[in-house]
C-alpha cells in the first residue's frame, strides 16, 4: 500500500476495490470485451464461461447452487427485485402483507412502502434500543397471514447482526417467504442460506471489496421461490433481469466471492483488533464516549460513537484527511437525523453527535492509531471552545 494514501474509515459506504479484484477483471476490459451471451462465436462462449464461473464463486459463498443467483447491478436493485418481485408474482393470492424493520436500507422500506399503493400491506416493525429485532414483535406481527419478512442481515450504520436463522424459522412457520438484505454481511460474517432459511438473499460486490455497478439476488429453487421481473428485454438471467451481463463486474464479484470465502474469517479477527486499538485509544481521550448497538451481535469492523458535547458535522469539517461520514452515504448529505439511531430511541440531538466508523481488510494498526489521534485531538479542540454543543 502506498505510504500516504488517505485515511479511509468508511467501509459502509463502500470497500476499495481488492488488487486481485483488479487483476481479475482486466483481460475482460481489454483482451476479450465480448457480449458473453454471443454464444455463436468463441470470444462470446469464453465471457459467458467467466461469467459462469463467477456465478459459482458467489454461490459457493453463501451455500447456494450456481442456478439460484441473479446478478443484478447492485444491492439496490436486488433488494428491489426481491420486494417487488415476490409481491407482484403473488399478487393475486391472499398474502397482503410485507414485514421489515424500521432499520432497514432505504431500497428496502422504499420498496415495500410503493407497495402500499399496488394494495399490499407494508408493516414496519420496530427495533429494540440495541438495534435487534424483538421476535415476539416479529411473531405477533405474522399472526396475520404474511407475504414476505424482510430483515437485514447487518446494518450499514451500526453493524449490528440480526438473528437470521431465528427470523428465518419464523418467517417459515407461518408460510411467509423469507428475504435478507446481506449487502452489509456478505465477506464480513459467515452466511448459509440453508443455516438462515432464506428465500431471497440480496448482496452487492462494492461492499465486499469488489467493482461497484454488480451484485446478485439468491433466489431458493427448492422449494422453488416465483418473482415477476422488474425489466422487460431479452430475458437474461431465466428470464428474472433483463439486459447485457457486465463480464468484468461479473468476474470481478466472483473473486472477490473467492476470496471472502476464503479469508473472510481471518479479516474479521484482524479488523477486531484494529477497532479495539482504536476504540482504546479514543475512550483514554473522550470522557463519555459511548458506542451504540449490540456488541457482541456486530460485525468487527464497525463503530457507531456518539461524542459528548461536539456535533458530529463539526467534527467531520475538522477532520479533512480522515474519510469518515455521519451515516449512510446516501442519508448524509440531509440534515435529517438518521432514521435507523432514531429507531432505536436516539434523541435527534444525540444522532446529530454520533460517526460511524468502518474499518476494512486494509486498515492497518497504524491507521487505527493514528485515526484515534487524529479523532481524538479534534473533540478535545471542538470540546473545549465555548461554541460547543450542550
Ligand atoms: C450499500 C447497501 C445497499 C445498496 O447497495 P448498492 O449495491 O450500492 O445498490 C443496500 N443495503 C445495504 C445494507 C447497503 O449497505
Amino acid at each position: 500500500m502506498r505510504p500516504n494514501r488517505p485515511l479511509y474509515l468508511d467501509h459502509h459506504a463502500t470497500t476499495p476495490p481488492d488488487p486481485r479484484v483488479l487483476a481479475a477483471m482486466r483481460p475482460w476490459w481489454e483482451e476479450n470485451f465480448a457480449n458473453p451471451h454471443s454464444v455463436e462465436h468463441a470470444m462470446g462462449r469464453a465471457a459467458e464461461e467467466a461469467v459462469e464461473a463467477a456465478r459459482a464463486q458467489v454461490a459457493a459463498l453463501i451455500g447456494a447452487d450456481a442456478r439460484e443467483i441473479v446478478l443484478t447491478s447492485g444491492a439496490t436493485e436486488s433488494n428491489n427485485l426481491a420486494i417487488k418481485g415476490a409481491a407482484r408474482f403473488h399478487a393475486a393470492g391472499g398474502r397482503k402483507r410485507l414485514i421489515t424493520l424500521a432499520t432497514e436500507h432505504k431500497c428496502v422500506l422504499e420498496s415495500v412502502r410503493d407497495l402500499a399503493a399496488e394494495g399490499f400491506e407494508p408493516v414496519v416493525l420496530p427495533v429494540r434500543g440495541d438495534g435487534l429485532l424483538d421476535l415476539a414483535a416479529l411473531e405477533e406481527a405474522l399472526r396475520v397471514p404474511t407475504l414476505l419478512v424482510s430483515v437485514m442481515a447487518v446494518n450499514n450504520e451500526t453493524g449490528v447482526v440480526q438473528d437470521l436463522a431465528a427470523i428465518g424459522a419464523l418467517a417459515r412457520a407461518h408460510g411467509a417467504l423469507f428475504h435478507t438484505d446481506a449487502a452489509q454481511a456478505a465477506g464480513r460474517i459467515p452466511l448459509d442460506v440453508e443455516a438462515i432459511g432464506a428465500d431471497l438473499l440480496s448482496l452487492s460486490g462494492h461492499k465486499m471489496y469488489g467493482p461497484k455497478g454488480v451484485g446478485a439476488l439468491y433466489v431458493r429453487r427448492r422449494p422453488r421461490v416465483r418473482l415477476a421481473p422488474l425489466f422487460s428485454g431479452g430475458g437474461q438471467e431465466r428470464g428474472l433481469r433483463s439486459g447485457t451481463l457486465p463480464a468484468p463486474l461479473v468476474v470481478g464479484l466472483g473473486e472477490a466471492a473467492r476470496i471472502a470465502a476464503a479469508e473472510g474469517a481471518l479479516d474479521a479477527g484482524r479488523i477486531a483488533g484494529q477497532r479495539q486499538i482504536l476504540l482504546d485509544a479514543l475512550r483514554a481521550e473522550i470522557p463519555g464516549l459511548r458506542v451504540n448497538g449490540a456488541w457482541e451481535q456486530r460485525v468487527t469492523g464497525n463503530l457507531n460513537l456518539t461524542f459528548p458535547r461536539v456535533r458530529a458535522a463539526d467534527l467531520l469539517a475538522a477532520l479533512p484527511e480522515v474519510m469518515l461520514s455521519s451515516g449512510s452515504a446516501c442519508s448524509s448529505a440531509e440534515i435529517a437525523p438518521s432514521h435507523v439511531l432514531t429507531a432505536m430511541g436516539l434523541p435527534r440531538e444525540e444522532c446529530l453527535r454520533t460517526l460511524r466508523i468502518g474499518l476494512g481488510r486494509f486498515t492497518s494498526p497504524a491507521e487505527a492509531q493514528q485515526a484515534a489521534a487524529l479523532i481524538g485531538a479534534a473533540w478535545k479542540r471542538l470540546a473545549s471552545t465555548p461554541a460547543a454543543a450542550e
